[in-house]
């Protein structure tokens, strides 16, 4: 049906606009997934462990490994530090599902800790507490922590790291939003005794499809993780040494990121220019992410603090602004989750910032032009 030249619009905005990533490295995206049809070694091909050699020199870890997904990769973690049930690991609960549905998977029990405001990350005082309520309690075994780099932005590994040191706890970075960013000049991969990783489409490093890794330094581990990915496999295929599971990532997968990954620098460069244009500007009417000391952060989501969020999203949707909301609900308070422990005296911080979270736009193709509007929209929404 014809519609009326008023109806007409240009295309609509991206929230992430994989489109324009796409249009800049196709030709090489295509020739990197014909040479695996060329080869055919669909399972475990080279570009598999290329992959995984680029990755551990680009974060500078000793061992990468790429696996099925970013939830699998933590689940492959907790395999390997034998995370069972009767252990408690500490993960916060303003995260994704999955850092906590990894844990609960293993049969450990998740317990949740608080975030700080505008870092969105675990707070190390709340996680304290938390562990002080898990030992006096004396129900489960307290194991590991799980930290989470949120919307891109290094946890605070200086502080949790002491305290799971000083507590003989293995520390695990959720880096699924946060590959690429650094803390102290130390990229993430290194921070924790295993990091993982998502290559999810729409992370910063992002496949066509599901994806993910882990990082560790220690070759035991490592070689664990390894086995652990391919049906606890020993000296050969059929030889099962363990229970693990199907956690391999696809050729073709690795064969897309390898091509990504040479842009990667490119492209974060430009999420931070788009970033700090959108702290400079929005910086005055509403509150804008803050990074601790030392921190570089990937920016996977640029997301403002706003009171009225859910009415501030709906005038943005009418002004052809798109925005996410992440997270809606913190874990503690979801169905399948609330049963679990929390740190005593609530989690204020978590369930406030899921009501007033917001987040922009964000991706390195975003020209200024758009960014204007968004900003004056985001004003006029605001007013
Ligand atoms: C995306 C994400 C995951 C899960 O990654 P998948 O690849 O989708 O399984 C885990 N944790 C966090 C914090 C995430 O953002």
């Amino acid at each position: 049906m014809n519609k009326p030249v008023s109806d007409i619009k240009a295309a609509p905005m991206a929230f992430i606009d994989l489109a324009a990533q796409q249009r800049r490295i196709e030709g090489a995206i295509r020739n990197a997934i014909d040479g695996v049809l060329a080869h055919g070694q669909y399972i475990l091909g080279p570009e598999v462990k290329a992959l995984e050699d680029q990755l551990a020199a680009y974060c500078r870890a000793k061992h990468a490994l790429g696996c099925s997904s970013g939830t699998d990769a933590i689940v492959i973690a907790l395999m390997a530090l034998d995370a069972k049930p009767g252990d408690a690991v500490f993960v916060p609960s303003f995260t994704f599902a999955a850092t906590a549905e990894a844990v609960a998977l293993v049969g450990a029990t998740p317990v949740f800790v608080d975030c700080i405001a505008e870092k969105y990350n675990m707070d190390p005082g709340s996680l304290e507490m938390a562990i002080d309520m898990i030992v006096r309690e004396g129900m489960y075994r307290p194991v590991g922590v799980i930290a989470v780099d949120m919307l891109g932005q290094p946890a605070d590994f200086n502080r949790i790291g002491a305290i799971a040191r000083k507590n003989g706890y293995w520390l695990i970075d959720d880096a699924a939003q946060s590959f690429g960013a650094m803390l102290d000049n130390r990229r993430v991969g290194t921070l924790a005794t295993i990091t993982t990783t998502s290559f999810f489409p729409a992370k910063p490093l992002g496949c066509y499809g599901d994806g993910g890794a882990m990082f560790t330094d220690d070759d035991r581990l490592a070689g664990l993780m390894r086995s652990i990915l391919f049906h606890g496999r020993g000296a050969d295929k059929y030889d099962n040494v363990r229970i693990g599971m199907n956690g391999r990532i696809d050729t073709i997968q690795a064969a897309i990121l390898i091509e990504k990954l040479k842009i990667f620098d490119d492209e974060l460069d430009k999420r931070n220019q788009v970033a700090r244009r959108y702290c400079d500007l929005l910086r005055d009417i509403c509150r804008v992410p803050e990074l601790i000391e030392g921190a570089t952060t990937t920016w996977a989501q640029f997301t403002i603090i706003v009171k009225h969020r859910d009415d501030v999203a709906a005038k943005l949707k009418a002004a052809g602004v798109p925005t996410a909301i992440y997270y809606p609900k913190p874990l503690h308070m979801q169905t399948a989750y609330k049963a679990y422990p929390a740190v005593p005296g609530g989690l204020p911080v978590s369930e406030a910032m899921a009501e007033t979270v917001l987040s922009l736009p964000m991706h390195p193709y975003l020209d200024v032009e758009t960014q204007d509007r968004i900003v004056a929209a985001v004003k006029a929404a605001l007013r």
